[in-house]
């Protein structure tokens, strides 16, 4: 059996090889590993360079991040999209957060940082692994008017209404650990159809005590196998067979 973790940090942590191989004894084969800003993007290619069958890059500029890029930050990201667009399977973490930027100058630099990957993604037909808070509307109606069709809203969290629209967009929705102790996360899991799910770690992080690695992803998909009461063949099969298509990995 194997998984694929579609949204992963992998830059962050200490030891990346022992992170790797302990992935790999779990079945995790694939690790899309996502950037926030041109810094992490690079030691992400480097990475890349050494896991190459592993190690998928996803080049982003997180709005966190962006809520504070400078006019050379963010023709760096262009640059570096433009330039490793034949290496990159995707784009992100990009998108928009209100929930705990609250700024409008920096909402704006966020929204317009966005929009720049929107266009990207577009031109190189790329997927968009996107971060949203409070926005799940506002980004929605974004990637309509762009045409955009392949785009996961990486662990949703907004309103069941605008995820019924998402799914009838045909958008991936990313599930992680928070499925062991979120009610929003299992009832988002619940109404997606699997087709639609993908597993993500968005390791290293503290899931109200237990550390995520991109290993994780094994137990995210025995918690999913539980909410949508099949076996754990048919959670592995479908979401890797659906990230294999949308990274075309
Ligand atoms: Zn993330």
């Amino acid at each position: 059996m194997s998984f694929i973790d579609v949204h992963c940090h992998i830059y962050e942590f200490d030891d990346v090889v022992s992170t790797i191989n302990e992935a790999l004894s779990k079945g995790v084969n694939k690790i899309i590993g996502v950037g926030e800003d041109p810094e992490s993007n690079r030691k992400l290619l480097e990475i890349h360079e050494m896991f190459s069958d592993v190690v998928y890059p996803s080049i982003g500029f997180h709005p966190w991040e962006a809520a504070n890029a400078s006019r050379d930050d963010i023709n760096e990201f262009k640059l570096q999209v433009e330039k490793y667009s034949d290496i990159i399977v995707g784009i992100g973490e990009v998108g928009i957060d209100k929930r705990f930027v609250r700024s409008e100058e920096k909402i704006k630099r966020q929204i317009e940082v966005f929009e720049v990957a929107v266009r990207l993604a577009r031109e190189y037909d790329l997927p968009l692994n996107i971060h949203c808070m409070k926005t799940e509307r506002e980004v929605l109606r974004i990637l309509i008017e762009n045409d955009i069709v392949k785009a996961i809203f990486h662990w949703y969290t907004g309103s069941y209404e605008v995820l019924r629209e998402i799914i009838q967009h045909g958008y991936y929705v990313s599930v992680n650990l928070s499925l062991r102790y979120s009610s929003r996360a299992r009832g988002v899991a619940e109404r997606a159809p699997l087709g639609l799910i993908l597993l993500e770690s968005d390791s290293p992080y503290y899931f109200k005590g237990e550390y995520a690695t991109p290993a994780s992803v094994a137990k995210v998909a025995e918690l999913l196998a539980r909410i949508k009461e099949v076996d754990l063949k048919t959670v592995a099969h479908i979401t890797t067979r659906s990230a294999q298509l949308l990274f075309s990995i």
